[in-house]
């Protein structure tokens, strides 16, 4: 299902940008090897053989592959890297014990010693480390993490998994998401195979790390099948950790009887981390990835962005990214452009459409409603109309169906097509680059 042979795969797209940006030799090296294990509308995980050094291919490409994936597909996602056994390489049977999906590893990377606690986490951090030391043996059980996107709850949960793992390797630790759940439940249904399922997760498993179970809301065989294996482990002192996006009283579309089973527990929340916070997760991350940086772009990051710890972890990624594309140090130009580029903290959401097509038409000295309209107009018009549909990706939350809808219903692939146009041309002619710069300036402003 996953490594479906379409040309169309988003993977597959993303490998051909990337084989026009890398050597043959990098490309080979790095690239050839890694295979697609799980794919979702945010995230892609890589599977990385034994022999691949994972650190670095995580400092010198992971920037370049979601730079990639972005460009072929036109969404942006995270991309995972993830140890693969090395079984998994040589013999194509491996594979999850009764459904044929791969079963994903824990990222080793995500650990208590990686986690910096804030005030934001702290409690969640606690009652982590309490299920780590004593699985089964505390009141903790379910242990219930919830937060927003990026937030770390995945890497508490997996941190649990790997600590456990640690302390004894013959605990059976499984990790799951509650998509992947559902998926292997719809399989087992096909082949007849519900029996295994239920065995395996009631007999092969001892520690149970469920992560966003908001995913099987709506989906209620799935919660039956779940329910009657939580209760299962449960009673034998299994110990189960669940992550959310929202405390279980707000879980929509899951059944009482589950959400009241989530509550038995103790269910803890993780929230955005303060400024101190972040600094100190931006020293960690750049330590992490020997990067030297001044305290002075440290403050200027932490201050900047002050959304979820993945934003703060892709702009570090990305000035080591830009540093070594253009063989610079990491100065604090180079940062506040990587925040002003990167959108990542965006004057956005308060720029509307309608700034941004009276801005370029007027630079371009055309008129908006030509724009707008369907036809493709002069060689100025089309150029205007590319760069609005840039800037509306960039500036603006409207997915990319809304900009092809407002610019005379043309479709998504027209916008994908107009954004990578303008980046093309930014990055060959610096003095577009500069103007569209100026173009972002002036619309911050308004904003
Ligand atoms: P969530 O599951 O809440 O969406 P993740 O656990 O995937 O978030 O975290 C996103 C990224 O940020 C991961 O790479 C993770 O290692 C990192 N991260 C999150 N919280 C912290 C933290 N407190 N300290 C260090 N890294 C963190
Ligand atoms: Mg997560």
């Amino acid at each position: 299902m996953i490594n479906s042979a379409t040309s169309l795969h988003p993977w597959t797209s993303c490998l051909s940008s990337l084989k026009e940006k890398l050597s043959e030799d990098v490309y080979n090296q790095w690239i050839t090897p890694l295979k697609v294990f799980d794919l979702s509308e945010f995230q892609v995980s890589l599977a990385v053989p034994q022999n691949i050094d994972m650190e670095q291919l995580g400092k010198m490409y992971l920037g370049l592959i979601e730079h990639c994936f972005q460009e072929a597909n036109g969404r942006e996602v995270r991309i995972q890297l993830r140890r693969m056994p090395n079984t998994l390489a040589s013999t194509p049977g491996y594979a999850h014990p009764f459904t044929g999906m791969p079963v994903i590893d824990l990222n080793p990377n995500y650990t208590f010693e990686e986690f910096v606690v804030g005030s934001n986490s702290q409690f969640a951090y606690s009652a982590a480390q309490a299920v780590a030391k004593d699985p089964g043996g505390t009141k903790f059980n379910p242990l219930l993490i919830y937060g927003g996107v990026g937030l770390g709850k995945t890497h508490l949960l997996q941190a649990i998994g790997n600590y456990v793992m640690s302390e004894n390797s013959r605990k059976k630790v499984r990790y799951v998401t509650s998509e992947a759940f559902y998926r292997e439940f719809v399989e087992s249904i096909q082949h007849n195979r519900i029996n295994e399922l239920s065995n395996y997760y009631r007999n092969e498993v001892d520690l149970l790390l469920m992560d966003d179970v908001q995913f099987m809301s709506g989906k209620d065989r799935t919660q039956e099948e779940f329910f009657h294996i939580f209760n299962s482990l449960h009673q034998s002192r299994k110990q189960i950790v669940l992550t959310s996006d929202a405390p279980p009283g707000e879980l929509k579309g899951l059944e009482d009887r589950l959400v009241s089973r989530f509550q038995w527990g103790l269910f803890v929340d993780i929230q955005p981390p303060d400024r101190e916070t972040r600094e100190a997760i931006l020293r960690r991350k750049a330590i992490a990835l020997n990067l030297d940086i001044s305290d002075d772009i440290i403050g200027f990051l932490a201050e900047a962005i002050d959304s979820n710890i993945r934003v703060i972890e892709g702009a570090i990624r990305q000035l080591l990214l830009q540093a070594s594309i253009k063989h610079s140090d990491i100065t604090m130009e180079l940062a506040k452009e990587i925040v002003n580029r990167t959108g990542i903290n965006r004057p956005s959401k308060k720029v509307t459409p309608e700034d941004i097509t009276t801005v370029v038409a007027n630079y371009f000295v055309v008129e908006v409603d030509k724009i707008i309209e369907q036809g493709r107009g002069t060689k100025e018009v089309a150029q205007a109309r590319q760069l609005a549909m840039f800037l509306m990706k960039e500036l603006t939350s409207a997915s990319l169906k809304t900009i092809g809808q407002r610019f005379g219903g043309r479709d998504h692939s027209t916008v994908v097509h107009a954004i990578k146009t303008i980046e093309k041309a930014m990055e060959r002619d610096d003095s577009f680059k500069k103007s569209v710069d100026a173009i972002m300036s002036k619309l911050a402003a308004r904003g």
